[in-house]
């Protein structure tokens, strides 16, 4: 090969064309230093077939490439996704890329990095800003950077700390090995079904072909136990196993009970990780060497040196769908790799979502049920409470039966947790004097007061100001209400009604790291915690024996705004939370608060119909040609300048092909007419199946112009109709 076709790690460019020095040698896949301009950029070397390229240079033109990483070359199935994801995303294939390579130090040579951590020396001069920062710091390594962010100061403070020997360097030795898991450490006795589900799994790794399944058990049936057995097949032989968290807060957990099982911790892979963590595990992963890997999204695309399975955990949950940079759904994406690799790729979920039991309907993926609780633990009942005939007491948000429930828990000593899928105090402060709203200068959105925080703050761009004290439009003082709850208002009555409880918040503000997570469970399992007061990320995965109580404050809410997907990610939320309840000896009792007591989605968890549920809501679908039966793609476009924004739309409107059995709907303004200062205008486009709705796009959105500070970003497959 003399010349190479390299895409790099730029997704403003397309592929580039370079000379092969002679002393060189390079193939698909391999990962090179190229020449840009006066820097360096590293690259992938493509085959120009499967990478067009509209800027062909000559032979003499073509710039030397400087260097190949001693890393393998990115496999052909790997390539393969890559150039399936952006083609199915519309995304920039280097875009894609950058997901696979994701530490570009572990590009580099160098065995050791030089981190740093905090002594015992107190300095002499301990100014406040330097105290704060080692107190941030506490026992956490890293580098200079690293550690500025921590504390919240500048690397300057850092370094002087470094100088005035309250912080040291330390060596480490990145390419330390990590300890192989031992698949006979510590194997459960299975029940009868697990062990068929176990040995299905198993033979399926065995058999070493693309193999979609559906691992489908109520909460707490032991799914977990289950797919355990497939990465210890996995293990004995030799194959790497990535499983798919839907959120960081859950690692933690999983480590400890992957460790009782395996003998050791997987090798963790998420945003959280310093750079030198980031750095060994991609390296470990690229040679084989990290045989478990358990990671977010994004541990998706790395070039596993040989993976044998592919885990999706919780595998219904929405937050799989990436929302920003390249638009992919993970799940999907899962299923797609293990396509390409030929292995198997589990699903594991209690309510899978209708577009994973369509497959399993015709016949596409396999599933495997685990339709009881482990060890005789008894499904939780479900009761709702009628908001409208037993109401809270003014002012108040809990209803005197769940109160009184909650109440008979803490008699017994067992924990209650409430579920309010609302971050901060009050999602809207509004003043009594004039009827001024506090609304984000930067999005269409009210500001959340936050109390522990006391400021107001809006959820979608982080923008934030002081709790105010007078209307800034009438000027009136003490005028100003919070209206609705939120976690932390409804904490507030927890702690009035049981002054004696000790009651702990869970939200994104309280657990943001895997260490606080493992802190909050350290706690419940010790008996610390009495009642729980949560937000979405409690509903999912924990396992907390002595938790019996589990009360729902406001079922209707994810039913408002309705999309298409409402009432099933209603059902999906609510049953989740609900299977938190009773998963040990003691039974569990689920109340849930609710304006609509009729609506299909509560009287099918009351009922206990899932599969009720399911029919009407696949139904539903199938008469409206909603996925799973046709599709949808959203065309959002954006600029600082509304007419832009919206001249572009039109246009775009305009330029809409037609095509058979597609339909597209607006422009019209976004429910989120704007973001972060943007104004955002929609398209949505509606489409059958068996279209190849990427292909329309690309030459429709291809033969348009629009002006520099537009962005049109399509959605595929969109969960998000904002
Ligand atoms: P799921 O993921 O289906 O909600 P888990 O795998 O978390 O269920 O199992 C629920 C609880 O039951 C866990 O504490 C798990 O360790 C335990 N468990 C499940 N199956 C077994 C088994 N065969 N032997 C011992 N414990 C089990
Ligand atoms: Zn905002």
């Amino acid at each position: 090969m003399t010349r190479a076709r390299v895409l790099l790690l730029n997704a403003a460019l397309g592929p580039l064309d370079y000379r092969v020095p002679r002393e060189m040698t390079v193939e698909p896949g391999s990962i090179v230093l190229a020449p840009l301009g006066p820097r360096q950029l590293a690259g992938v070397v493509w085959e120009p077939e499967r990478m067009p390229s509209d800027a062909e240079v000559g032979d003499n033109r073509l710039r030397n490439l400087v260097g190949v990483y001693e890393i393998p070359p990115l496999k052909d199935s790997l390539r393969r996704l890559i150039e399936w994801t952006a083609n199915y995303y519309l995304a920039p294939p280097a875009a894609v890329l950058r997901m696979a390579l994701a530490s570009a130090s572990a590009l580099e040579g160098g065995r050791t990095v030089v981190e740093y951590r905090a002594t015992t020396h107190i300095p002499d001069r301990l100014t406040p800003q330097r105290a704060q920062a080692l107190e941030r710091i506490g026992d956490r390594q890293g580098l200079v950077r690293e550690l500025a962010t921590i504390a919240g100061v500048s690397e300057g403070v850092i370094r002087g700390l470094v100088k005035a020997g309250a912080i040291e360097a330390v060596e480490i030795h990145i390419d330390d090995p990590f300890a192989a898991p031992d698949p006979d450490h510590a194997p459960p006795k299975l029940s009868t079904e697990q062990r068929a589900a176990a040995e299905a799994l198993g033979a399926a790794v065995a058999a070493r072909k693309f193999a979609p399944i559906l691992l489908d058990g109520v909460t707490g049936s032991g799914k977990t136990e289950v797919y355990f057995e497939a990465v210890a097949q996995a293990l004995r032989e030799g194959r790497q196993t990535l499983v798919l968290l839907p959120e960081i807060a859950l690692t933690e957990p999983f480590l400890r009970r992957f460790e009782a099982r395996f003998g050791v911790l997987p090798v963790a892979w998420h945003s959280d990780l310093r750079q030198s963590q980031r750095r060994r595990a991609w390296r470990a992963i690229t040679t084989g060497e990290a045989k478990v890997v358990v990671g977010a999204r994004s541990a998706l695309f790395l070039p596993y040196g040989d993976l044998g399975l592919i885990v999706v955990d919780e595998a219904h949950e929405t937050s799989f769908k990436q929302e920003d940079g390249v638009l992919y759904h993970a799940r999907d994406v899962a299923v797609m790799r293990a396509q390409f690799e030929g292995l198997p790729v589990v699903l594991a979920s209690a309510t899978p979502a209708i577009e994973t039991r369509q497959m399993v309907e015709i016949g596409k993926y396999r599933e495997l049920k685990l339709p009881a609780r482990h060890g005789g633990a008894t499904m939780p009942d479900i009761k709702a409470i009628d908001l409208l005939a037993d109401p809270p007491p003014r002012g108040r948000w809990l209803a005197p039966s769940l109160v009184a429930a909650m109440e008979e828990t803490l008699a017994k000593r067992e924990q209650s947790l409430l579920f309010l899928n609302r971050r901060g105090f009050a999602p809207l402060t509004l003043c009594r004097h004039c009827g001024h709203r506090f609304q984000c200068p930067n999005c269409t959105a009210w500001m959340v007061e936050h109390r522990l925080l006391n400021r107001l703050l809006c959820h979608h761009c982080g923008h934030n100001m002081p709790q105010p004290h007078a209307c800034p439009e009438c000027g009136e003082e003490d005028a100003l209400v919070a209206c609705g709850p939120g976690v932390e208002r409804i904490a507030d009555e927890v702690a009035e009604l049981f002054p004696e409880a000790r009651v702990v918040q869970v939200t994104s503000d309280t657990i943001w790291s895997p260490a606080r997570a493992a802190e909050f469970v350290g706690r419940m399992e010790a008996g610390e915690i009495d009642i729980v007061v949560g937000t979405q990320l409690v509903t999912k995965g924990y396992h907390f024996p002595n938790l019996t109580l589990v009360g729902v404050v406001d079922a209707d809410l994810g039913l408002q705004g309705g999309d298409l997907r409402a009432a099933e990610r209603s059902f999906q939320q609510i049953a989740q939370v609900a299977g938190r309840a009773g998963r040990g000896a003691k039974p569990g009792h689920v109340l849930v608060q609710t304006r609509e007591t009729a609506a299909p989605v509560i009287q099918a968890l009351v009922g206990g119909d899932a599969a009720g549920f399911y029919a009407a809501e696949t139904q539903s679908r199938r008469e409206a040609n909603a996925p799973p039966f046709g599709r949808f793609a959203a065309i959002i476009v954006s600029s600082e300048k509304l007419d832009e924004a919206v001249e572009t739309a039109r246009a775009i409107g305009r330029g809409a092909p037609q095509v058979e059995g597609m339909h597209v709907l607006g422009p019209a303004p976004a429910p989120l007419a704007m973001l972060r200062g943007r104004h955002r205008q929609r398209l949505l486009v509606h489409a059958r199946r068996a279209l190849d709705v990427q292909d329309v796009i690309r030459g429709w959105l291809g033969a348009l112009e629009w002006p520099r500070g537009v962005r049109v970003a399509v959605d595929v497959d969109p969960y998000s109709f904002l």
